[in-house]
């Protein structure tokens, strides 16, 4: 039996002991009280009755009414009553009976007396009395009859309340545990504290007398650590704070809630106060770590670059058009500084994409290491950065900043392995003297950039209003390239490629130019990337393929020398999916041979391109087709796909032949490529041949084939022909 059973059992005895002899006690003794009060009334009604009837006899008969014992008799036993027998008598003032009914009625009685008077004075007193057994007897039933009810009442009570009872406790009990198990394990954290009052009744500290685990684990960790300890060393300066602050309003018997985040944590929470009692204090926290996380990655998203972390470009918009407002309230100069990382394309081409993104993230570091916490960095896309200073105080400033940005990037980048040179180019707008608002400081700041990539990368250039110009004429040039396919104004020039061993023409590479109406000829660096940028390059390679073949037939077709005729293709023209099926078409078209048909590629082609491309473009050595790489050496790119492809020819860059003779960096990279090539069974043409002591350098390594102005120079076509025509074969130098 469970203490709280004992205490129940106590008090339902009590409870039955105490209703059943209620009933037991008060039934009778009742019963008695007001059955005893009846009988007097009716004593005290007789008694004045018979009084009057005594009366007039006395009156008849004064002084003499003591003898008329008969006569008083007579009124005695002639008194009207009910069925109860009544016994009356008279009683002179001496205690002499002087008359009285003749009646025996057993005791005890119950009496009542009344004085007689005769002329005024008492003489006597007549006494009624009836017997009180049949009350007695009644109230003793009666009694009986309560005592069996009480016991009766007694021995129900002890059952009945005792299981109603029961219930309800064990209705408690359960509620209890309901509410106990739902504290237990709700996920928010609930803690119960004791308010400490000090020496003046005013609240000095509050201390944490119960919590539930999820409050633990938030906290501390460990039930018992949290038990006892000072509320406010708990949770924290914020919850103090807070708290504190609005102490009155809760004093008032309101509630509080507020948000919290603990600084050592990355933890937010829903914090609610309430007192459910005099001198108690209940806190509910609610753990909103999540939905906080979301709410700042979403903004985040919104205004941060999400690989370098930095501000993107609306955020950029923000920042600048407040730096702007600011530079104009102060009246001092800012500076806009626009940042291209030089030749990035080639480790995204070569090393692929996540190798990119390392490097970006590392620039990003660097970078931002090298500019004031007061000014903004931004990351524009791509490669592209932007650098906003304010209060620049003199222009030289901006000019420290972009050296030292330049030099940040200029160190050796680890990435995946690989040490990666890297440089940036920067443009430079300043704030008032180059534009007023956002967009065109940002757009001549992009302008100057592009004069530092245009004279050789790794510098910076201030905006200068010659460069709208130019960069009018690139938007000329971008709306001229497209109207000179339809107006024929490219034409092509093949430059010989010869034979080390023999000195004859044994192929020639198909260069395209442009005739530009009124500036007259441009060479291809100048609008190849342009054509690239603006998908212009399909059909213009599509042109030179089809012009190349139909001049190799044409040739072929007047008997000269059937030699390979080289085709550059641009690594757009080779994610194109059907360019193999161009290629095909073409030579149906035109009748041209593919034997007599290379392809030049270059490294970056391999990289770019998907599998499936690439050997897609390979499968075309099925028809006779040869492969070239063209530049080799330049790219970043590994090895292994020379090992993997089967290509023909691989061309030496330009920039390794050029010092052959005086650097030997460059003599040992031919020979390395020369020889690599020869143990592959791939043939090498050295490009940019300009002098005997590099041919017989090249020839004396072992190089197959040649091409330079030594020899040539890209040649009109009829030029070339006349050449082909004349030297044939045979042509010796
Ligand atoms: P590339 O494929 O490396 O072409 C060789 C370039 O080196 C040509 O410049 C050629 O004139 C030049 N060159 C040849 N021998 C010498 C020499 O001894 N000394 C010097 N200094 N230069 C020499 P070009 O014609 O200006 O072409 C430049 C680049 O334009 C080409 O480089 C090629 O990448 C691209 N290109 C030219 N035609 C086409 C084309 O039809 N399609 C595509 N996609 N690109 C083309
Ligand atoms: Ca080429
Ligand atoms: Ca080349």
């Amino acid at each position: 039996m469970t203490q709280s059973d004992y205490s129940l059992q106590q008090l339902t005895l009590a409870l039955a002991l105490g209703i059943s002899s209620l009933i037991a006690l008060l039934i009778p003794s009742s019963y008695f009280l007001l059955s005893y009060q009846g009988l007097q009334a009716t004593l005290e009604s007789q008694t004045e009755l018979t009084a009057n009837s005594v009366n007039s006899i006395i009156r008849s008969s004064q002084k003499m009414w003591r003898f008329e014992e008969v006569r008083l008799s007579e009124v005695l036993e002639r008194m009207p009553h009910d069925e109860t027998p009544q016994f009356l008598r008279i009683v002179s003032e001496d205690g002499e009976v002087v008359a009285k009914n003749n009646l025996i009625i057993p005791t005890p009685v119950a009496m009542h007396t009344l004085n007689i008077y005769d002329a005024g004075t008492v003489v006597g007193r007549i006494e009624a009395s009836r017997s009180m057994r049949p009350l007695l007897q009644k109230t003793t039933m009666i009694a009986f009859c309560s005592i069996l009810g009480g016991v009766i009442i007694f021995i129900l009570f002890r059952r009945l309340p005792l299981n109603a009872i029961k219930k309800a406790f064990q209705t408690l009990a359960e509620s209890e545990k309901k509410y106990r198990s739902l504290y237990q394990t709700m996920k928010e954290g609930m803690a119960l504290h004791r308010v400490n009052l000090d020496e003046n009744g005013a609240i000095s500290s509050f201390t944490v007398i119960d919590a539930n685990p999820s409050c633990a684990a938030m906290f501390d960790g460990n039930l018992d650590n949290i038990i006892g300890r000072d509320s406010f060393a708990l949770f924290g300066d914020t919850f103090r704070n807070f708290f504190l602050e609005r102490l009155e309003v809760f004093e008032h018997g309101g509630s509080l809630s507020f948000e919290m985040s603990l600084p050592d944590k990355d933890y937010f929470y829903n914090v609610q106060i309430f007192s459910p009692d005099h001198g108690l204090i209940a806190t509910l926290f609610e753990d909103i770590t999540e939905s906080r996380k979301a709410e700042q990655q979403i903004q985040q998203m919104a205004y941060f670059d999400t690989l370098t972390k930095l501000p993107n470009r609306a955020l950029f918009h923000d920042r600048i058009n407040q730096a702007l407002a600011q530079a104009k309230r102060d009246n001092t100069s800012m500076a806009v500084l626009f940042l291209d990382l030089d030749h990035f394309k080639n480790v995204n081409d070569t090393l692929g994409h996540s190798a990119g993104d390392q490097l970006l993230i590392e620039a990003s570091h660097r970078l931002s290491s090298h500019i004031r916490s007061s000014d903004t960095l931004a990351r524009m896309g791509g490669d592209e950065f932007v650098v906003v200073i304010t209060h620049l105080g003199e222009q030289l400033n901006a000019t420290y900043v972009a050296q030292k940005l330049i030099d940040s990037i200029q160190a050796p980048f680890q990435i995946k392995g690989n040490e990666l040179y890297v440089s940036a180019s920067i443009g430079i707008a300043l704030f008032p003297d180059d534009g007023t608002n956002a967009e065109t400081l940002i757009k001549h700041a992009d302008m100057a950039m592009y004069f530092s990539k245009e004279s050789g990368r790794n510098t910076y250039n201030f905006f200068s209003p010659v460069m709208n110009q130019k960069a009018l004429m690139r938007m000329e040039n971008e709306a001229g390239l497209r109207l000179a396919l339809q107006r024929g104004e490219f034409f092509l020039e093949f430059q010989p490629i010869m034979s080390a061993s023999n000195r004859t023409i044994v192929a020639a590479e198909a260069l395209v130019r442009w005739n530009h109406p009124t500036r007259g000829r441009i060479p291809p660096i100048e609008f190849i990337t342009l054509a690239e940028e603006t998908g212009l390059i399909l059909p213009l390679g599509e042109w030179v393929l089809r012009t190349t073949c139909k001049t190799m037939k044409a040739f072929n077709d007047a008997g000269l020398p059937p030699v390979r005729y080289c085709v550059n293709v641009s690594s757009k023209q080779i994610e194109q999916q059907n360019f193999p099926e161009v290629v095909r078409t073409v030579l149906c078209e035109t009748g041209a041979k593919a034997e007599q048909l290379e392809i030049e590629l270059t490294e970056s082609c391999l990289v770019t391109g998907t599998d499936t491309n690439i050997s897609d473009v390979f499968g075309m050595r099925d028809w006779g087709i040869t492969i070239a790489i063209d530049d080799f050496g330049t790219g970043y790119s590994s090895l292994s796909y020379i090992k993997t492809l089967p290509i023909d020819h691989i061309k030496i860059d330009r920039a390794f032949v050029v010092d052959i003779c005086t650097n030997v960096q460059d003599q040992a990279i031919v020979e390395a490529i020369i020889t690599m090539s020869q143990r592959l069974g791939i043939n090498n043409i050295a490009e940019g041949v300009e002098t005997q002591d590099q041919l017989e350098f090249l020839h004396s390594q072992g190089c197959n084939e040649i091409q330079g102005y030594y020899f040539h120079r890209p040649l009109p076509v009829d030029a070339f022909e006349s050449l082909l025509r004349s030297h044939g074969k045979t042509e010796t130098i």
